[in-house]
């Protein structure tokens, strides 16, 4: 394919916070376009998020310049190129959010080439065909509880979420979560005498609490009642980056070590038997907390983020030293789309659990619903079933 042109445009993300469109033009009037997401909890090594002045400053775009009239026959090929012509570790050159924002572009441009969906050429490209109509059951991680740096409450953890299975299909699971988060108002107002609870950056509800364990016991009590019973497990994001400092982290009030910081996490595991993950326990400094709790959690999962960055080098590490048995996968933390499908097979190749994830700061985008079908990966994680979060249960609900 070749493109005749591009465009980046400033566009706003669900925080109101700029952030950027890119597009291609291939010819015949035809254009594609992709929007960014944002994260505000990131990962240090993380590709460069460029803003929009200098996304499309008359420099970058001379940069740019180079993808135009040329023949690019191949995603993996046409990502390549951008890698070479940004050369630097974290992208921080041509914007890890540009290069991407153009690759997600070639690929929905190579996909109407081929006259196929999105997902379909992704899986061809570089999932093997041979999954063709299988069928896909992801589980909905669904983040219905915000805290840490996503609320302005007293949580430390920043997610609270319900896991949905989907064998019954994807629009009874999403019933009934809608009917579940529901639910949860009502028993969070009843429980806190509050009339209106704020949300967070995700939909979550967002209100103080006792402690951090108290929102996974009242998650743990609604999924337990008869009109839910045995629908959902329940998962945690602690983004434990936001907690630490000077070697310490800083929990439910006190300063607290690795090993007390553990401890805590196993007492939550004891005590919730419907929690199955939980993902960036420790900073990502902190590798040894993620060992820790990893030998002594059996048929749950402990999940990198912040840890593993989409990194399929730092994926493979880790896995392979068994202190992750999960890891989400977001395509801004890579840059390019080959990255984040590379990132994906190294978790299928290792047998540890994929979750294809949004970033907090939302846009209308829908291209990881895709990517995560064409991987069958394991899980979507795509916050609260309302507002802006919605328009990527209703992509599940298109091409499941
Ligand atoms: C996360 O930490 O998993 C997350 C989605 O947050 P953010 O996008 O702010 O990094
Ligand atoms: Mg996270």
């Amino acid at each position: 394919m070749r493109i005749k042109d591009f465009g980046i445009n400033e566009i706003f993300d669900s925080r109101g916070n700029s952030t950027i469109e890119v597009g291609i033009a291939v010819g015949n009037g035809l254009a594609f376009y992709s929007s960014l997401p944002a994260g505000k909890s990131r990962g240090s090594e993380e590709a460069a998020v460029l803003p929009f002045a200098a996304a499309s400053s008359a420099a970058n775009r001379k940069r740019l310049g180079a993808i135009t009239n040329r023949d690019f026959k191949t995603q993996r090929s046409f990502d390549e190129f951008l890698i070479a012509l940004d050369g630097t570790k974290n992208k921080r050159k041509l914007g890890g959010n540009v290069m991407l924002g153009l690759s997600m572009s070639f690929a929905r441009g190579l996909a109407a080439e081929k006259r196929e969906e999105v997902w379909e050429f992704l899986q061809e490209e570089f999932f093997g065909a041979s999954g063709g109509a299988a069928v896909w059951e992801p589980v909905i991680f669904s983040n219905l509880v915000n805290g840490g740096e996503h609320a302005a409450n007293n949580l430390d953890i920043q997610e609270y979420m319900v896991l949905a299975g989907t064998k019954g299909g994807v629009k009874s699971a999403v019933k009934k979560l809608i009917a579940f988060y529901g639910a949860l108002g009502e028993r969070l107002s009843s429980l806190k005498r509050a009339a209106n609870i704020a949300v967070g950056d995700e939909g979550g509800y967002s209100l103080d609490f006792k402690n951090n364990l108290e929102p996974l016991a009242i998650l743990a009590d609604l999924i337990r009642e008869k009109k839910f019973s045995g629908s959902f497990r329940l998962g945690m994001d602690a983004a434990a980056n936001g907690f630490f400092s000077d070697g310490k982290y800083r929990f439910d009030g006190k300063t607290v070590t690795t090993g007390n910081l553990a401890a805590i996490y196993e007492r939550y595991f004891k005590k919730i038997p419907a929690l199955y993950s939980i993902e960036d326990p420790f900073a990502e400094r902190d590798v040894s907390g993620f060992s820790l709790l990893s030998e002594t959690l059996q048929d749950k999962i402990v999940v990198g983020d912040d840890l593993t960055v989409t990194n399929r080098e730092l994926i493979g590490k880790y896995a392979g030293e068994g202190i992750i048995g999960g890891v989400i996968v977001k395509p801004n933390q890579a840059g390019t789309v080959t990255e984040a499908a590379e990132a994906l097979r190294e978790a299928r190749d290792r047998g540890i659990k994929a979750i294809v994830s949004h970033r907090s700061g939302e846009t209308d985008d829908v291209f990881i619903i895709h990517l995560a079908k064409a991987a069958r990966a394991y899980g979507v994680k795509i916050g609260a079933p309302v507002r802006e979060r919605i328009f990527k249960f209703n992509e599940l609900l298109r091409i499941v």
